[in-house]
């Protein structure tokens, strides 16, 4: 789709803006998003290692220390909710972590340059 540019130094009132006029820092920021959000899986939350009983008669870890496990904590809702990470999935949940805070962070950033625009009045 060409980007035709009808409002040169200023958002629209719909608030989009026209690429051509973003800062260097912004469509850096904002490619390194796109990227994020168009490959790879992310996912709130905290993993904590806890221990856990696996429910079977006679195991070890019913008399005593449970099995180390691997769980994703969040709070929802001022809920915690903990979900059990299964081992052959620990890798790709360990990713998907540490892409939404990235994505948070590429946010944070061009939440901070929107800041300033309004602050400076410069659209
Ligand atoms: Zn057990």
């Amino acid at each position: 789709m060409p980007l035709i540019c009808h409002s040169i130094h200023m958002a629209d009132r719909n608030g989009s803006v026209c690429r051509a006029h973003m800062s260097v820092a912004e469509r850096r920021a904002r490619s390194q998003l796109a990227q994020l959000r168009r490959q790879r899986g992310v996912i709130r939350g905290t993993l904590l290692v806890r221990q856990r009983k696996c429910g079977k008669a006679n195991c070890r870890c019913g008399r005593g220390e449970g099995h180390e496990s691997l769980f994703l904590v969040i709070s929802q809702n001022g809920r915690t909710r903990q979900l059990f990470v299964p081992k052959a999935w620990e890798s790709r949940v360990r990713l998907w972590v540490e892409d939404y805070h990235r994505v948070r962070g590429l946010l944070e950033q061009i939440s901070r340059l929107y800041w300033d625009k309004v602050r400076k009045r410069q659209g």
